[in-house]
């Protein structure tokens, strides 16, 4: 009866995540004799049983997975005979290039809470506690399979007791390879600045750590995937000196709670919002001050009326938010912009002028992420940075070009996107490539990636942008690896990505392309960033845009709302804001303007020479404040008491100028509220999408580029698109800034013909 052998192979997010240990019970309680082991497609079983209890087999793993793996194929065959004794569970020996997704990493799960706060269990207050359905696994994966020797647990040996574990099929952590106790796992140490330590006893140095925070200090704390500074969120003293060293003084923190109750407590939160908060992410979730919180909000996030908020993500900061019993301020360890720290020696190096006490641990963080952020508006995600626990793979169930191709993305937020076999790899958010370091980190992550899949790129895809540190990087690939290079217009690979996302490439009927951001090089040579396409049978043309204002003082202009509003201003209101600038700026910029060639269409721009014309900012103190804080100031009245402020004729284009000179006319002449003129504002951007839709009779409507990242206006397109039967796409998976052209400009590469 048993006289055949099946081969079955599943793929997608099978390794790392107790694939094994669950087909080998699996195969045991159906008494079932074979194997199984992880190889570079995924997971491969042999088994000797016949055809039909085979194929209920398969039916049965499919549906009984593993909680957090993904199933994206499988296949069973028949193959040449052979007998087996037992089931077992074999080692893989694969040399062969890797064709699964990377695991990422898991949030600390619920039973290893409960093991590390159990005084009788044996993992009592072990801050890296892990089992096979949580812990690292893309932050410490060295090589593929994902084996223990394979990642940076290889130099941890397991004591008798894990080992027992990890032998014991009825174990939780029966083939768990991040597997560690305190008998011989990973030890920590707490140093002050001067590098003295502290606390040499890893059962008191949590609870030493916690007395600091109490007291006001500021802690550089190593997470699984990277440092973290930390302070007491309701001690303003400690906040007021994190900001000063950091040079930060309005950027928004994040704030780390002890439970989810606690979070209840401090916010009204939706379903949508829970589900993410408790999720095996584990992302920063912003959430909307509605009460009375447990701290002063305006500390955390200076004007703003929301808090971005975590729960904790390793049994690490399990341990330290249950003990502090209050909210702690974590935020990225870095300076100035440089990528997240992973190094005890980087870390004493850049962050002893910040940080009064450090906490290292020996765990070496082989790819390190920043922590994931979103936010919900009604039911929609929107993702602000994609990171641990999402990248770095992008699940894409359409077919794919089997061309190996490298695309480089952006600048400002810089990701790339990997194509080296049948599935897409999407690095994690890296920051402004004009900081050395992280320029330094995007091209090692590069390298990673190639000797990880063994595979060199014959494609590379850049920005058309020459300028950017992406494309110029992109061009010294190509001579290194002889490849061929393609530039994509910025605007369309953002188009593209929504596209993508929404499996909207082969559809019969034509799609409005509403791609509104800061900057990106347009085919005119450009600036363009008030963009509508349209895309048609593999073809995207640019239908309208905002109308073309003078681009200024370079990277200045992003900068300093004000010379947004200068640019556009019209000439005879200029009396009026004057006063915005010194005498000597105000001539010099005058002389720029009239001397000017390059222009721009930046719908990114318009919002800040608004916020500067309604005085909420003049020159930015971190990037997007203006937007922000424009998008909360709008938020503060109710969709039904705004106006279109923008009469609309067949225009050209978008006229930019003639909106902004109707605002200003309402609020320095007709004294009319900054709330309902930004209000205002975004309602007629939102009607100004209905109307080219109508006028170009399209039906669907895709929406993509940083702009789109403002809860009022996704919220008012939305209520619009409703009421009128419109179809409306954003970004959903993938931030809408610029972390998702890498991934547009291979979707681009792919699918667009013109
Ligand atoms: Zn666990
Ligand atoms: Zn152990």
């Amino acid at each position: 009866m048993h006289s055949k052998t099946f081969k079955i192979q599943i793929s997608g997010r099978v390794q790392g995540v107790g694939f094994r240990p669950f087909v080998f019970n699996l195969a045991k309680k159906n008494h079932l004799l074979g194997t199984v082991s992880n190889n570079e497609n995924g997971v491969i079983i042999y088994i000797n049983t016949s055809e039909e209890k085979a194929v209920h087999f398969v039916e049965q793993i499919l549906k009984e997975k593993p909680e957090v793996s993904i199933i994206t194929a499988h296949s069973i065959e028949e193959v040449k005979y052979e007998e087996y004794t037992d089931f077992s569970i074999i080692p893989s020996e694969s040399d062969e290039k890797i064709n699964i997704p990377l695991t990422p990493d898991f949030a600390v799960c619920n039973a290893c809470k409960t093991e590390i706060s159990n005084k009788n269990n044996r993992r009592f207050q072990y801050a890296f506690t892990t089992c096979i359905h949580c812990g690292p696994r893309y932050a410490v994966t060295k090589k593929y399979p994902f084996e223990r020797k394979n990642t940076s647990l290889h130099t941890f040996k397991m004591c008798a007791n894990c080992l027992d574990e990890y032998k014991n099929p009825l174990n939780k952590r029966f083939h768990s390879q991040t597997n560690s106790c305190k008998d011989c796992g990973i030890t920590m140490e707490l140093l002050d600045n001067k590098k003295v330590e502290i606390e040499n006893n890893q059962t008191h140095i949590l609870d030493k750590l916690v007395t600091l925070l109490h007291k006001g200090k500021i802690i550089a704390l190593k997470n699984t995937n990277g440092y973290l500074l930390c302070c007491d969120a309701s001690n303003p003293n400690a906040i007021t000196n994190l900001r000063k060293r950091k040079n930060r003084f309005n950027k928004p923190f994040a704030v780390l709670y002890p439970t989810i109750d606690f979070i209840k407590n401090d916010f009204d939160i939706s379903s949508e919002e829970e589900n993410a908060l408790v999720s095996i992410i584990a992302p920063i979730v912003i959430l909307k001050n509605t009460k009375q919180l447990s701290f002063e909000p305006n500390n955390i996030a200076p004007n703003l009326n929301y808090t971005g908020v975590m729960l904790p993500s390793s049994a690490l900061l399990q341990l330290i938010a249950k003990k502090a019993k209050k909210p702690i301020i974590a935020t990225s360890g870095n300076a100035h912009g440089s990528p997240i720290i992973t190094t005890k020696e980087e870390a004493e190096l850049k962050l002893n002028t910040i940080a009064d006490y450090f906490l290292h641990h020996n765990l070496d963080i082989e790819f390190p992420q920043d922590d994931s952020v979103l936010k919900f508006v009604d039911k929609q995600q929107v993702l602000i940075r994609r990171s641990r626990g999402l990248s770095p793979n992008f699940e894409y169930a359409e077919k794919l070009t089997k061309n190996k191709i490298l695309a480089m993305g952006s600048h400002l937020k810089s990701t790339f996107t990997y194509l080296p076999n049948k599935h897409i790899y999407l690095s994690p958010y890296f920051g402004n490539l004009d900081n050395y370091d992280v320029l330094n980190r995007f091209t090692t992550t590069i390298d990673k990636y190639i000797e990880l899949f063994n595979t060199k790129p014959k494609t590379i895809l850049t920005d058309k942008h020459l300028h950017y540190q992406s494309s110029i990087l992109g061009k010294a690939y190509r001579e290194k690896w002889n490849a061929n290079l393609i530039e994509i217009q910025h605007h369309k690979a953002h188009f593209c990505s929504v596209l993508a996302e929404h499996k909207l490439f082969q559809s019969t009927k034509k799609i409005l392309g509403v791609i509104w951001d800061g900057t990106g090089f347009g085919d005119d040579n450009q600036i363009w960033g008030g963009e509508f396409f349209s895309y048609e049978n593999n073809k995207i043309d640019r239908i309208n845009h905002f109308e073309y204002f003078n681009w200024i003082a370079n990277d200045k202009m992003a900068k300093e709302p004000r010379l947004s509003l200068f640019s556009l201003i019209d000439d005879e209101d200029k009396e009026l804001i004057k006063g915005k600038f010194t005498k000597t700026e105000y001539k010099i910029y005058n002389k720029m303007l009239k001397n000017n060639t390059l222009k721009t269409s930046s719908v990114g721009r318009l919002f800040d020479a608004v916020a500067s014309a309604l005085d909420i900012v003049d020159v930015n103190s971190y990037e997007a404040e203006a937007a922000m804080l424009l998008e909360n100031c709008a938020n503060s009245s109710q969709v039904e008491n705004c106006i279109d402020l923008l009469e609309f004729k067949d225009y050209d284009t978008i006229p930019s100028k003639l909106l902004l000179k109707i605002i200003i006319k309402a609020y320095k002449i007709d004294g009319v509220s900054k709330a309902f003129i930004a209000r205002s504002f975004i309602f007629t951007l939102a009607k100004i999408i209905i109307k080219i839709a109508k006028k170009n009779k399209v039906k669907t409507i895709v929406c993509s580029g940083g702009v789109f990242q403002n809860s009022v206006l996704i919220k008012i397109l939305t209520e619009l698109s409703i009421e009128k039967s419109l179809d409306l796409k954003f970004n959903c998976k993938l931030s809408a800034n610029d972390e998702n052209i890498s991934f547009g400009q291979l979707m681009y590469y792919q699918n667009i013909k013109n």
